[in-house]
């Protein structure tokens, strides 16, 4: 059977002396690993095509129990994302993001959605490191099933002051309820509820102050880890560099 799909390369392995298996976040078929045979050689169709973060349309071919990438055109390459090692790393981890929250052989186009703005506003830098962490973070958990609940604290039904976030339970609780939450502002309660609630090209219109950003990528991120348990190496690269 053939594909032909809208995918980004969220990741590649050398296989032999000249063949690569990619890792693909598609359109129409969430994510699929597929062997792109002679792709390192440079003379190769798919030689361009195939390298991490690049965006293009793929005509895929499923085998017995394999997929091989047939041909590649490229979109969008992201070249001046590569030039920098913070914003590369942080491109690494939304992909290895994506790869593990993005579902597998069903459509996945929010998905594929939010990694191409992101990277997109990730290498025009028209917003910050943090800002693009949260949004990322926070609306890939949500699609992925794992929503927080923002309306008020579960245990006592109203909106506290002081406001806390518990990544444990996923939502927003009182001082007392919330032992091991994380001080929150409204500011970042609006901002989470704005990510997780518009419609995907919507989620990057709203603005913090600087350190409300760094406070709701810190949140997003303890969320993230304590609801998935995952441990993400590309994460924890990120951050060292820092
Ligand atoms: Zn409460």
């Amino acid at each position: 059977m053939k594909l032909q799909t809208d995918a980004l390369v969220l990741k590649t392995t050398d296989t032999g002396e000249s063949d690569r298996l990619v890792t693909l976040l598609t359109r129409d078929y969430g994510v699929i690993r597929a062997f792109a045979n002679r792709a390192k050689k440079f003379n190769s169709r798919l030689h361009g095509a195939t390298q991490s973060l690049c965006y293009g349309e793929f005509t895929i071919r499923s085998g017995r129990d394999s997929y091989m990438i047939d041909d590649a055109t490229a979109k969008a390459m992201f070249f001046d994302l590569r030039q920098d090692l913070l914003p590369l790393s942080l491109a690494q981890y939304f992909c290895a993001l994506a790869a593990v929250l993005a579902p597998t052989e069903e459509p996945a186009e929010e998905y594929l959605r939010v990694l191409l703005n992101s990277l997109h506003l990730l290498e025009t830098q028209r917003r910050s490191r943090d800002f693009l962490k949260a949004v990322t973070e926070l609306r890939l958990l949500t699609l992925a099933g794992y929503m927080p609940d923002l309306t008020a604290c579960p245990h006592c039904g109203i909106v506290p002051e002081p406001l806390f976030f518990s990544p444990k339970e996923g939502c927003i609780c009182c001082a007392e309820s919330g032992r091991g939450g994380l001080r929150i502002t409204a500011g970042v309660l609006a901002a989470m509820r704005h990510i997780c609630g518009q419609p995907v090209d919507r989620i990057y219109a709203f603005a913090l102050p600087e350190r409300e950003e760094a406070l709701l990528a810190r949140v997003s991120e303890r969320f993230l880890l304590e609801q998935t348990g995952v441990r993400i190496s590309a994460l924890d690269f990120y951050n060292a560099m820092r």
